[in-house]
């Protein structure tokens, strides 16, 4: 299957709350998507206050895109639809058309939908002139008339969210159809702070560590970046009793016991 993923509404387990930082990417998100689908009524008067069909989110690998997407349909009630442009474009060779008719008509079943397509860039890249292939060509056409086919009604409910770490390389034709482009940013030492949290409340973490102190020391890196580096230290008492016990200590083997303090220390340089 080319979808990668179909979750209803309130089975996806991640809110906005499971996010840490980026509090003005959830408020421009709820203005966005999650009121006009919670409340189309507001939205239904005028030209002005017309939902938006397409929002793209870019910004570094890592920094918690995916996570929006996840998050945004929990919040708006939405079922979830994940598609990945890579792994349209090379394994479907041929059937662009079919594909991408059932895509938006099981699109328009489930509404309201996010029909989040990751590494847009790849599905709808810069036309690539004569090198480009034929099947990448025509995929890209069939989704973007696809995508103007949507009846207004449907297009209240129906949400492309579209996340890339290469806006550069977006045709043009797509960025206008994703009016509404909203940059993820690496979060500074402040915000690192706010996401740290959120991995180590449930952790034993050894008494004294200074969690601000490993925000600060941690300059570059990603949402994700922090999580590695937390599962890693969390990994470590669990390496250090394995090596004791090899050693042939005794130990009370209990889970509880397993896990002893996780020490941050060490990885701040
Ligand atoms: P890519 O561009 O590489 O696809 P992405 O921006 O979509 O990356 P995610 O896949 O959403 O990033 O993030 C990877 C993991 O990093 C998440 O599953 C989550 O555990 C963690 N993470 C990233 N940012 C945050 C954040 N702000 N708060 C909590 N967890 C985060």
């Amino acid at each position: 299957n080319f979808i990668s993923a179909v979750v209803p509404p309130g089975e996806i387990g991640i809110k906005f709350d499971d996010i840490g930082a980026l509090e003005d990417v959830k408020t421009a998100l709820h203005e966005l998507a999650i009121l006009p689908m919670k409340r189309p009524e507001l939205f239904s008067r005028g030209n002005l206050l017309r939902p938006c069909k397409g929002i793209l989110l870019f910004g570094p690998p890592g920094t918690g895109k995916t996570l929006l997407a996840k998050a945004l349909a929990t919040e708006a009630g939405a079922n979830f639809i994940s598609i990945t442009g890579s792994t349209l474009t090379s394994k479907w060779f041929g059937d662009a058309e079919k594909l991408t008719k059932a895509l938006f008509s099981f699109a328009s079943k489930l509404a309201p939908v996010i029909v989040f397509v990751d590494e847009v860039d790849s599905l709808l890249g810069a036309r690539g002139g004569g090198f480009e292939h034929e099947a990448t060509r025509r995929m890209r056409n069939e989704f973007m008339a696809a995508w103007d086919g949507l009846r207004s009604k449907d297009s209240q409910r129906i949400l492309i969210l579209g996340a890339t770490n290469r806006p550069f390389d977006l045709d043009d034709a797509v960025i206008r159809r994703l009016p509404r482009r909203i940059y993820v940013d690496l979060p500074d030492a402040d915000n690192r702070l706010k996401i740290l949290k959120i991995f180590l409340a449930q952790e034993n973490v050894a008494p004294g560590f200074d969690i601000r102190a490993l925000a600060n020391a941690t300059e570059g890196y990603s949402g994700s970046d922090l999580k590695n580096l937390c599962i890693a230290a969390a990994y470590r008492p669990v390496q250090e009793l394995l090596d004791e016990e090899k050693k042939g200590k005794k130990h009370d083997t209990t889970p509880a016991a397993a896990l002893r303090a996780l020490n941050l220390d060490d990885f701040i340089q």
